[in-house]
């Protein structure tokens, strides 16, 4: 099984992103990049189910295959920005679409990626979907929906800009163009390392444990949940106390890369094995097999990438606030056959599956938060303090394991 790919994200270097199919980035937030130049999706599409206002692009992926119907291939994830809603009812709040052509298709020039066709949707002006609604007055300002129109004109610049160009005048609007999307970053990619053959997080891979690389400044920790986990699972045994081995075990394993913000493990031929996402808690988990067939070719959907919670910090998302969007991950899972129905349809809905840290979903990403900086110090001081003892280190490996200010072991007690 392939390693699973890391996403980080990272602050463009040279201004604003831009795209050509030779050089189609990832990323997040910001207006979607349309791999299908013609077809933009529309704000039905990706309309809340709880609000009904416009969701924005949380991320984008070019994931091309090997396969002739999608040589291009662009997955797609979409969410309300409104943490209430998702409180709501988050099954109303994602959609995640795949948008995919052949090698030989009207838009690209195959041996040079340089687009063959200067035709290209109308855009909505705030958010970038399709544009096919227009301001009635000056006709000169595509919109998505009657909302972005709204929007830009009693918030934005668009009256001044209409009243302008009505007297044929050329506006300096004082009003910024509201905002409507999650900031940009590009996704850069990077193979997890220490555990190529072990994508899989299902309940009977716990001898990947067995995997870690030797000699990481993070050992001592990840040593030291490695028991915790063991005792957990004596606990849960002997007495049923309540310890979530989901969660051990998802701590421990993005304590090597906690800037991580995605997961992407797609498993592409049929016969699998497919990877599991890295779930954060037992509680909330989904079978690969519950994963709802494609609506277009009936045939199974897979893993394909999960958003893990730090997300939430790069997007400076304040947990404390009660409106807060929140996850604890968000897992996608896309049609296996890369199908393209015969309407010659643009995208291609999949499915997606949030869980929390939590049952009762409360404030998780600030515990998960708290949780992952108290983590971090700790290796932190670990790693100084096994510095400070690195002349002894030689002589004696457990004076690693000995409490950092030298007192006696409160477990001894
Ligand atoms: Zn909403
Ligand atoms: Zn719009
Ligand atoms: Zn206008
Ligand atoms: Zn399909």
């Amino acid at each position: 099984m392939p390693a699973v790919q890391l996403g980080f994200a990272e602050q463009p270097e040279d201004g604003p992103l831009s795209f050509s199919i030779g050089d189609f980035p990832d990323k997040i937030g910001g207006r979607p990049f349309w791999l299908n130049p013609r077809h933009a999706a529309k704000a039905e599409d990706v309309t809340c189910g709880v609000c009904e206002k416009t969701m924005a692009l949380l991320l984008q992926f070019y994931t091309p295959e090997d396969e002739p119907e999608a040589y291009h291939r662009v997955l797609y994830l979409f969410c309300c920005r409104n943490g209430a809603c998702h409180r709501t009812r988050w099954k109303g709040c994602f959609k995640a679409f795949r948008s995919q052509l052949p090698e030989f298709n009207p838009y690209y020039n195959p041996s040079e990626g340089e687009a063959l066709c200067a035709v290209k949707a109308r855009l909505c002006q705030l958010c970038g979907l399709d544009g096919s609604k227009q301001c009635a007055r000056c006709k000169n300002a595509p919109y998505c929906s009657r909302d972005h129109q709204i929007l830009d004109w009693t918030q934005g610049p668009h009256k001044e800009i209409c009243a302008a160009s009505a007297s044929g005048a050329s506006a300096t609007p004082t009003r910024k163009t509201p905002t409507v999307l999650f900031p940009e970053f590009e996704l850069v990619s990077e193979e997890e390392q220490g555990h190529a053959t072990s994508a899989a997080n299902d309940e009977g891979s716990d001898h990947e444990d067995e995997e870690e690389p030797a000699g990481s400044a993070l050992t001592p920790e990840l040593e030291k949940i490695k028991i915790d986990e063991a005792d957990a699972h004596e606990d849960i045994e002997e007495t049923e106390v309540d310890v979530d081995k989901a969660f051990l075990r998802f701590q421990k394993r993005i304590l090597k890369e906690p800037e991580q913000v995605v997961r992407y493990a797609r498993v592409s031929y049929a016969d699998g094995p497919h990877p599991e996402p890295l779930w954060v808690s037992d509680n909330g988990k989904m079978a690969q097999s519950d994963a709802p067939p494609c609506p277009h070719c009936s045939g199974p959907r897979v893993f394909e990438f999960q958003v893990m919670p730090q997300l939430l910090n790069v997007l400076e998302i304040n947990h404390y606030t009660a409106d807060a969007l929140d996850w604890g991950t968000v897992a996608v899972y896309s049609c296996i056959a890369n199908c393209q129905p015969s309407d010659g349809r643009a995208y291609m809905e999949e499915f997606v599956w949030r869980q929390m840290f939590s049952e009762h979903g409360m404030g998780d990403s600030a515990k998960a938060a708290l949780a992952r900086d108290a983590a971090l110090k700790k290796v932190t001081a670990e790693t100084s303090t096994a510095v400070e003892n690195s002349t002894s280190a030689e002589e004696s490996s457990v004076k690693n394991d000995a409490p950092t200010s030298g007192g006696s072991s409160p477990s001894a007690a």
